[in-house]
């Protein structure tokens, strides 16, 4: 039986870079990777840009993280987003700062960040074995010994688990990890899926398929009162909704319908006029152009592709002169244009979530070194832990500091 130091479950972002700092530490290091090739999902994120991670302070940073960011801090103490940034720099890939305070490699090739990380650990001394799934943790006595792959077991002082979520299955990341935290002790948060696009009733969004539109504020009603805004970028979809703004906000909806709540989502399409300067607005353009139809008076208001869809909602001829709309027709207009309303009926699955809420609660891990409070000498790191971001390089930022005080508490001599 093999024998090494550190077992590293899992060579995503985390896996790697907690491998890296506890083969800095002196320590022999094994990841054991399911997949033919490491680091999959990072390949694919940021549209293949990857977006590294995000410049804000960490106050600000874990205000973006659910659902206990602070527990992030010891973590990024030791281990923030100007580290990531030199440790990139230092094999030659340089970072751009990009709106929202979003790091990008200059290349915009998530490729060489992999490439990177590779590197580092290979130099380090880390050996990497693919196509190797772990299917059991070996533990004795509430210690951890060693792990059993599908081939053979191998010992190990300390063992990180970096398996990620279960989002995007076929990166390899389907959610072993809370199987095996499983047969630690613990007992992982359900898991669902963050990040994803929402689902609606009736066909207007269908009708809308491909439009996207920007400054525009997306509300969401939970059984009539108002869970969440968000402001910015989204788009229809086949499906419903997408985008930015509906990513973002797809957390509180998710957990909703689960719930079985009536969940709404209003998106005001004139998020700087109140319905008054709105109201006045309307009122001006009818005056002034009494003769037009109504049709073309709405090209002042909405993008063409809408104009039908919107009359259609509001039952109003589009030949009717400006003239001829009556004070209800104009409330109805305003009303409309501050609350295109779609009942939200289901959400996008993990085969397109860009993230895995749930997974082993923070309660069950000690902040300042990420070991299990159940097992001995086992570790976790990255998405597998119950913590999600909004986009913005947060979720990378927190495998990679997980990750590195993972690796950073695997202390050669501790168990010597
Ligand atoms: C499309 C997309 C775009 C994204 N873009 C961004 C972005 O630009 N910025 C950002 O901050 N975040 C982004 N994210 C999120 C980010 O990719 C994840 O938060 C991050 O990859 C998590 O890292 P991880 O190492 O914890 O897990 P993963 O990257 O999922 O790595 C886990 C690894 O463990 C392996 N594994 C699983 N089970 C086993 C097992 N039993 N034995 C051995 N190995 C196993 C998997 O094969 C995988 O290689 C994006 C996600 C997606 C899906």
């Amino acid at each position: 039986m093999n024998k090494y130091d550190v077992i590293v479950i899992g060579g995503g972002p985390a896996g790697l870079i907690a491998a890296g700092r506890a083969a800095e530490l002196g320590n022999q290091v094994l990841i054991l990777e399911k997949m033919r090739n490491i680091g999959r999902k990072l390949l694919i994120t940021g549209k293949g840009r990857c977006n590294i991670t995000n410049n804000a302070e960490i106050a600000e940073f874990i205000t973006h993280v659910f659902p206990n960011g602070r527990f992030l801090r010891n973590a990024f103490s030791q281990f923030y987003s100007q580290d990531i940034i030199d440790l990139l720099q230092r094999y030659g890939v340089a970072s751009t700062l990009e709106r929202g305070g979003r790091y990008f490699p200059a290349s915009n090739k998530a490729a060489d960040v992999l490439k990177t990380l590779t590197q580092w650990v290979k130099e380090l001394g880390v050996d990497i074995q693919t196509n190797s799934p772990v299917e059991k943790l070996i533990i004795q006595n509430g210690e951890i010994t060693g792990v059993q792959t599908n081939t053979t077991s191998i010992k190990a002082k300390y063992v990180i688990l970096a398996t990620g979520g279960k989002s995007y299955p076929a990166t390899g990341s389907t959610g072993d990890g809370y199987v095996l935290a499983k047969q630690a002790g613990h007992k992982p948060e359900r898991a669902r899926p963050a990040l994803v696009s929402m689902q609606t009733a009736g066909n207007t969004a269908q009708k809308l398929q491909g439009l996207n539109l920007r400054n525009v504020k997306a509300v969401v009603w939970i059984n009539g009162k108002k869970a969440g805004e968000d402001f910015g970028e989204m788009i229809f979809t086949h499906f419903g909704l997408s985008g930015p703004i509906i990513l973002t906000l797809s957390r509180i909806v998710v957990d909703e319908l689960f719930k079985k709540s009536k969940v709404v989502v209003t998106i005001d399409l004139k998020p700087a006029l109140d319905e008054q300067k709105l109201d006045n607005r309307l009122l001006r353009d009818l005056n002034e152009h009494g003769k037009k139809k109504l049709v073309n008076i709405f090209r002042n208001w909405l993008p063409s592709s809408m104009i039908p869809v919107f009359l259609e909602l509001l039952q109003l001829d589009p030949e009717k002169e400006c003239h001829q709309v009556s004070s209800k027709e104009r409330k109805k207009i305003r009303h409309l244009l501050k609350n295109l309303s779609f009942d939200i009926i289901g959400h996008g699955s993990y085969q397109e979530a860009i993230i895995t809420a749930g997974g082993i609660s923070t309660k069950e891990i000690f902040p300042k070194t990420m070991e299990s409070k159940k097992t001995k000498g086992l570790f976790f790191a990255g998405e597998l832990i119950d913590l999600d971001a909004e986009t913005g390089g947060y979720n990378l930022q927190i495998a990679y500091s997980t990750g590195w005080l993972a690796g950073n508490s695997c202390l050669k001599t501790n168990k010597e």
